[in-house]
């Protein structure tokens, strides 16, 4: 699995707060981000998450 860094938030998995999951082509990556970061809340209603 590969780790990107939101350029937004730019945590990783040891201060991040929360993480997306997106396939991209046949590879799996994982970003982290902090609750509030709006990219986050942008790849859950991407991810079809959206509560
Ligand atoms: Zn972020």
């Amino acid at each position: 699995m590969q780790k990107l860094l939101c350029p937004y938030c730019s945590v990783g998995p040891s201060d991040g707060q929360a993480r997306t999951l997106a396939a991209a082509g046949d590879r799996l990556t994982v970003t982290w981000h902090l609750l509030s970061c709006p990219h986050y809340a942008a790849d859950r209603v991407l991810a079809g998450e959206e509560d």
